[in-house]
């Protein structure tokens, strides 16, 4: 069979019949509008072979990946996701690994009903990227800038699951076989927290999703805010495997990946100390663990108290692209 043009890839595999888009695949742009009383929410993630994902991994999770990652971004900012645009490079036309992407990221934008309206191909080394375009009531999309001193802190889901797997890929440490499953899947099936962060508008003062690490994402809501926290660490929700390795001899390792670990795709925000009965409600309704995990302060910087109530010495940095 002749290889395939850019054209016939994007005929095959991304046109699909059109949504709530006023004009999608096909054109040389698209044409959306909103819906009345809504501001556009619009953010781009690039997902790089070798460092967001590896080239061998399974086809189908990257193309939920590639999504994934942009849908948390409309949760943190409390807009609903309706348009998403994919660019990608890809060193060859493997007709079987982008029917299989495309099947990974057509399964999630269907389950959040988001519209591919457009996109772009090219060759080169594996490398994709989402645009995706939201919606969100004028003037309650959730800021990193709204913390306030005495406001709760809380997160979503379980915490160090992605980066347990990844550690363990690379040799730092050995997952139980039972406890594999569960992280590889935080690691390569993330599920972005969409209906909580439509949820928590009108109730939380700021919010983030953790993709590079709790301490350095909350870190950005405490810079943006202008306040501090202190975080109590026995309140970070975490998973079978990180509680075995916490009080065994690679706590050290376990404690990075809980506090400064990539990959969760949870939802960090702050919330006035008066509305935490409200958060009860909400987990219980949306089937999502919801924990209180510390207090927001006025003076700058972040403490962990350890299980002992003690301040945790050297905290572990979020994640950098660009750190040496
Ligand atoms: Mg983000």
């Amino acid at each position: 069979m002749a290889a395939l043009t850019e054209f016939e890839v994007i005929e095959r595999f991304f046109r699909r019949p059109s949504g709530s888009a006023t004009l999608g695949i096909g054109d040389d742009a698209a044409l959306v509008a909103l819906s009345p009383g809504c501001e556009l929410a619009v953010s781009v993630d690039m997902l790089v072979s070798g460092r967001h994902f590896f080239a061998n991994d399974d086809p189908e999770s990257i193309g939920h990946k590639t999504l994934a990652v942009n849908l948390s971004d409309m949760a943190a900012i409390g807009a609903t996701p309706r348009w998403a645009l994919l660019a990608g490079a890809l060193p060859e036309v493997d007709t079987v690994w982008l029917a299989a992407f495309a099947r990974g990221l057509f399964a999630l934008a269907d389950a959040h009903h988001v519209e591919l309206i457009g996109g772009d191909t090219t060759r080169g080394p594996l490398t994709l990227s989402v645009t995706i375009l939201g919606e969100v009531p004028t003037g309650q999309a959730l800021l990193r800038s709204g913390a306030k001193p005495g406001d709760s802190i809380w997160v979503s889901g379980r915490l160090g699951d992605a980066a347990l797997a990844l550690a363990h890929a690379q040799r730092q440490l050995a997952l139980h076989i039972e406890e594999l499953a569960a992280c590889a899947r935080a690691l390569s099936m993330p599920i972005p927290r969409v209906a909580l962060g439509e949820r928590l508008r009108g109730i939380a003062t700021a919010a983030i999703d953790i993709s590079d690490g709790l301490t350095g994402d909350l870190g950005h809501v405490l810079h943006a805010s202008g306040v501090g926290a202190t975080i109590d660490l026995a309140a970070i929700p975490r998973g079978a495997a990180m509680k075995r390795l916490l009080s065994g001899a690679e706590r050290e390792l376990a404690l990075r990946c809980l506090l400064a670990g990539g990959d969760d795709y949870e939802l960090c925000f702050t919330v006035p100390r008066g509305r935490d009965s409200s958060l009860g409600d909400l987990a219980r309704e949306l089937g999502l663990a919801l924990a209180r995990i510390g207090t927001i302060d006025d003076r700058a910087g972040i403490v962990v108290r350890d299980e002992s109530g003690r301040d945790l010495a050297d905290l572990p940095r979020g994640f950098d692209h660009f750190a040496p």
